[in-house]
């Protein structure tokens, strides 16, 4: 036995760390040599110049120019904002703050992002799972019967990988029932693209309320890890006592901040266009696929589909990588059977991709017509 697995936290030795799109295709210079439509990711870059002047000295624990810019840019107070290393790590914080190990438990509402479990895991944390409904919203009556059981509910808004929105009905019951009980984090990484149905305007209202924002998705910065958690100045300033001392790198706030000053944020807008007009295309074409047996309602920057079998599955996610083209299986998610999930990229790559299948559906095997056995 290794000295690690030894002397590791018995649940760490066998835990299998979080199958991100990158870990699963890992990709070293194949950035340009493939299509990668699996990671929820922008398809263009921006063009940042850093200035490495003071790279010498600590960052402030908040860089005051982030801070304000996001103040600016989301209507909240600068105590009310919290920068993190993504969004991925407000998930962490929020649950090393609140949950007590081997004690507490978080409440998540599969099939949903899968961050919250296994930072729980990490931690100690127990998860309760209440699933979504069949049409993907909240079970309100399951949530009901775990008020008192758990310290943290994520709710993810729209959700990954079903890409709808909750009620925002439901979202207000949720948040009522565990008024005194539980902090409600509702997980807005792809916001941006329906801006309208965003909860964070009814922070002042709701004390147990917090939004997760992140510029990794219709920010086109997923490389720079950059997220902010929001919620009101009690909560921030218990997270900053969990918090590393210098979350954020120099020279990530200052791309951020050129990130959100208004070129920044015209350029979001006009990507966010861009992104649901080709969403709405790729669904609509989608449908009228023999292989493909339906498609979800997305507010967001992908698509979720379902195969009518695992050998209609297997013939779209293999035809595609042959092409290597990228998009994620999802398949193993609760309810998800048969369900794949492809990223709105650029108009030329998710050409592509419609190219790729009708041209590998023309040549397709009668066997693979069979039904699955
Ligand atoms: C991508 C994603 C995140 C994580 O975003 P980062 O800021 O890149 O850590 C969080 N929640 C959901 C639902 C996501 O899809």
């Amino acid at each position: 036995m290794s000295i690690a697995n030894k002397l590791a936290r018995t649940e760490l030795v066998d835990m299998i760390p979080y199958q991100s799109a990158r870990r699963l295709c890992s990709g070293g210079n194949e950035f340009h040599s493939k299509v990668w439509l699996n990671a929820n990711e922008a398809a263009g870059n921006g063009d940042y110049q850093i200035n490495s002047d003071c790279i010498n000295r600590y960052p402030d624990f908040q860089p005051e120019n982030l801070i304000n810019a996001y103040s600016q840019y989301s209507g909240l107070a600068t105590n009310e904002i919290l920068a993190t290393r993504g969004a991925d790590e407000g998930i962490e914080l929020l649950i090393r703050t609140f949950c007590q190990a081997y004690q507490d438990n978080i409440l998540i509402c599969p099939p949903t992002y899968g961050m919250y479990a296994i930072s729980a895991q990490n931690h100690g944390a127990g998860i309760i799972k209440v699933p979504l409904t069949d049409n993907c919203q909240l079970d309100l009556e399951g949530l009901r019967a775990q008020v008192g059981r758990v310290k943290v509910v994520f709710l993810c808004s729209p959700g990954n990988p079903t890409g709808n929105l909750l009620s925002q009905s439901s979202i207000k019951a949720a948040l009522d029932m565990f008024a005194d009980s539980a902090i409600v984090v509702v997980d807005e990484a792809y916001i941006e693209f329906c801006p309208k149905h965003s909860v964070a305007t009814w922070l002042k209202q709701y004390p147990q309320l917090v939004v997760l924002r992140t510029l990794s998705k219709a920010f086109a910065l997923a490389g720079l890890r950059c997220g902010f958690t929001l919620a009101n100045s009690d909560i921030i300033t218990m997270l900053s006592k969990v918090i590393a001392p210098y979350p954020i790198s120099a020279p990530v706030a200052e791309i951020a901040s050129k990130a959100l000053s208004s070129e920044g944020i015209t350029e979001v807008n006009a990507r966010v266009q861009t992104t649901n007009v080709l969403r709405e295309k790729l669904a609509d074409w989608l449908s009228t696929q023999p292989w493909c047996q339906s498609v979800f309602t997305s507010d967001a920057n992908f698509v979720l589909f379902r195969t009518h079998n695992t050998n209609e599955k297997n013939f779209v996610f293999e035809s595609l990588a042959e092409q290597d083209i990228l998009i994620r299986d999802q398949s193993k998610q609760m309810s998800l059977e048969h369900c794949l999930r492809i990223s709105i990229g650029s108009e030329d790559e998710l050409d592509n991709l419609k190219q790729t299948l009708i041209k590998a559906n023309e040549n397709k095997p009668a066997q693979t017509l069979e039904k699955e056995n």
